[in-house]
């Protein structure tokens, strides 16, 4: 579905992605781990064409990605949530959800709408009230829910545990799972919480100085106590 070829990214004389490959198929859940510094942001920048690669390819479905705006992707099927979980503080829940309809008819947007309140029930009992009241986790859900409204078929992911409390991470993530599984979406995870991303992701693919380290089954990458202590720090 997504398929990332050889990308390099530098910025001036600074390489901070260097031929990195990978994919994310429907129904699977590739986690980008590594280190503060990795490349993993860009990555997704490159992925979603903010910043221009040097080198390499992404494709969705089949099509070259460099000859797609930024803002053509969502139609394409592509969403991406940014870290920092932004959302309009002075607007509603649901006007903040409604920001990810992408023009589409009152009547399809309703029904994306009833589907993201069922499956995060928190912003149907707070969808008239302002973003800015809402927790962190509450946020997340809001943006990872703004992203799904355009029913994307694959969903970029940029640190969505920062700052939130174990318990919560373990819910959203849950959610997620159950979301790539039931819709079939391909997910890319960048996480520097390794071990969490693991516990719901199908590959692992560690990220050091821009360079992919390692890349395996999460399930193995979580069995290896070497591979672990070297680049996971858990
Ligand atoms: P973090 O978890 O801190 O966001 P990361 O793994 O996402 O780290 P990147 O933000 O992609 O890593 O950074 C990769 C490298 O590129 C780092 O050396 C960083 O300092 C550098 N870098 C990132 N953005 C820029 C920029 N706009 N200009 C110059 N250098 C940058």
């Amino acid at each position: 579905m997504l398929t990332v070829e050889n990308l390099s990214v530098s910025y001036g004389p600074v390489r901070a992605l260097d031929s990195v490959s990978l994919s994310a198929a429907p129904g699977e859940i590739t986690a980008v781990l590594g280190a503060n510094g990795a490349g993993k942001t860009t990555l997704l920048r490159a992925i979603s064409g903010l910043v221009r690669p040097t080198a390499g390819s992404v494709s969705l479905a089949g099509r070259d990605l460099a000859r797609v705006s930024t803002e053509d992707l969502p139609a394409l099927g592509l969403a991406q949530v940014p870290e920092g979980r932004g959302v309009l503080a002075e607007l509603t829940v649901e006007e903040n959800l409604r920001l990810g309809a992408l023009g589409s008819g009152s009547r399809a947007t309703a029904r994306q709408l009833r589907r993201i309140y069922d499956l995060f029930p928190v912003l149907a009992d707070r969808k008239s009230g302002l973003a800015h009241v809402l927790s962190g986790g509450e946020r997340q859900m809001l943006v990872i829910g703004r992203a799904l409204l355009s029913r994307p078929k694959v969903l970029l992911l940029d640190e969505p545990s920062l700052g939130l409390a174990p318990r919560i991470v373990a819910r959203i993530f849950d959610l997620l799972r159950g979301l790539v599984r039931d819709e079939g979406l391909a997910v890319v995870l960048v996480e520097q919480n390794a071990r969490s991303a693991l516990s719901i992701a199908d590959h692992g693919v560690v990220l050091n100085l821009g360079e992919v380290v390692v890349r395996r089954a999460a399930a193995d990458l979580v069995a290896d106590d070497d591979l672990r202590h070297a680049y996971l720090g858990f």
